[in-house]
């Protein structure tokens, strides 16, 4: 792999040399007031982005996955009901974590290429008369499959039901890149990672958490330690942390923060879809279609690209890195080899955007597959030409 080209994978993403300075700070006592001081704007900044009124923003040294298991550790006990669909890898494995921590997960099977199905959660609401299920989980972004949600239309759904469940949300590969609202989608708990729209390295859980998530944890009886919210929240209000935090992380997060609203998170949304409408004007010329089932459906931050009849996905993933240095995803699960997953997510802009697409169009009439050299860079070409916002050249 080398590391001149960026990576075309749904996370890690590409990261900001800006944002790697800022990573690199020497050691930090995380007593000191000057942790507090780093820390501070870095929280601030996750409650702008995830658009949130009231609540809690936690960041925990962990993953994306380590968000998951705060979420459900710090709210649920064992055998609580929760409601979630599965219809990818990453919906999967959130309710499979449910299941190993002794939740009860009531699943609502959806085909991939689908996103959550909200007259199936309404209609298992309303038939929910005993208010057994304490919170319905979605997946935001469905990044095995390219497949966003409507998360506003789930609370609507909840809301139809009178249902007074939490509603916890993965916005792992969304959160950062497209539109999110916490406070008006009536979101409980919130889970992003460093690596993805933060263009941060690996390396912590990012959760928003609202007042009655925060009310929850007092009743939640799932063992928690490292990830207690209560333990987290007590050190906060001392300006620290109840263990060593990722202090070089913490302070990446604050400059990406900077970067984020320098740019103005609508023109950060804006661009993504410009990036993924040229992506999807690229696939259409090579003849093949979006694994999503349909345009409402279309991720902004990853594409996975439904390959011909004969053609193995994973084959193209393999040589673009082997031949050419270049990441793409392959395909997870029950779509590996149907599929390969275009990241446009994180630092990238058109120019990165067509090297990608270039790329892949190599690897392509190197396996011999029926694709025409340059079509899909045109088409994109012809799309970004016709979208790109002219840069702003500062006056002096
Ligand atoms: C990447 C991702 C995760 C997992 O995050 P890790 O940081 O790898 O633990 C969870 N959900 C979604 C939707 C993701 O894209």
């Amino acid at each position: 792999m080398s590391f001149q080209n960026p990576v075309f994978i749904p996370g890690p993403t590409n990261i900001p040399e800006d944002i790697r300075k800022a990573c690199d700070i020497p050691t930090l006592d995380h007593r000191s007031p000057a942790f507090a001081r780093m820390f501070k704007p870095a929280v601030a900044g996750v409650r702008r982005v995830l658009k949130m009124e009231a609540g809690e923003v936690i960041v925990l040294p962990s993953t994306g996955t380590g968000g998951w298991e705060a979420a459900i550790s710090n709210t649920l006990s064992p055998g609580d009901t929760v409601l979630a669909a599965r219809f990818g890898m990453f919906s999967h494995r959130w309710i499979d974590m449910c299941q190993r921590h002794g939740l009860n997960v009531q699943i609502i099977e959806t085909p991939w290429g689908f996103g959550a199905p909200l007259g199936a959660i309404e209609a298992a609401l309303k038939a929910d008369t005993g208010r057994t299920i304490k919170a319905v989980l979605a997946t935001h972004n469905e990044t095995a499959t390219g497949v966003k949600s409507d998360i506003a239309g789930i609370r609507r759904a909840m809301d139809a039901a009178g249902h007074p469940a939490m509603l916890m949300v993965d916005g792992v590969s969304s959160i950062g890149s497209m539109p999110f609202e916490f406070s008006r989608w009536g979101v409980d708990i919130a889970v992003a990672g460093s690596q993805k729209g933060f263009m941060l390295p690996a390396g912590l859980a990012i959760l928003g958490v609202s007042p009655k998530a925060i009310a929850a944890m007092d009743t939640a009886t799932l063992p928690r330690t490292f990830f207690d919210f209560r333990d987290m929240l007590a050190a906060y209000a001392r300006g620290g942390y109840p263990y060593t935090p990722a202090v070089g992380l913490i302070a990446g997060l604050a400059r990406s923060i900077e970067m984020l609203e320098d740019e103005g998170l609508d023109n950060v949304y804006a661009r993504h879809a410009r990036l993924a409408e040229g992506v999807r004007r690229a696939i259409a010329a090579w003849g093949m279609a979006p694994y999503a089932a349909s345009a409402d459906l279309y991720s902004d931050t990853v594409t996975a690209v439904r390959v011909p009849d004969g053609c193995n996905g994973t084959d193209l993933v393999q040589l673009a890195a082997k031949k050419y240095g270049v990441a793409f995803g392959v395909g997870l699960g029950e779509v590996a080899g149907k599929v390969f997953r275009i990241g446009h997510l994180g630092m990238l802009t058109e120019v990165m955007m067509l090297s990608g697409l270039a790329t892949a169009e190599m690897c392509m009439a190197d396996l011999g597959w029926p694709v025409k050299l340059g079509s899909g860079v045109a088409a994109a070409q012809e799309y970004y030409r016709g979208s790109a916002p002219a840069m702003a050249i500062a006056a002096e």
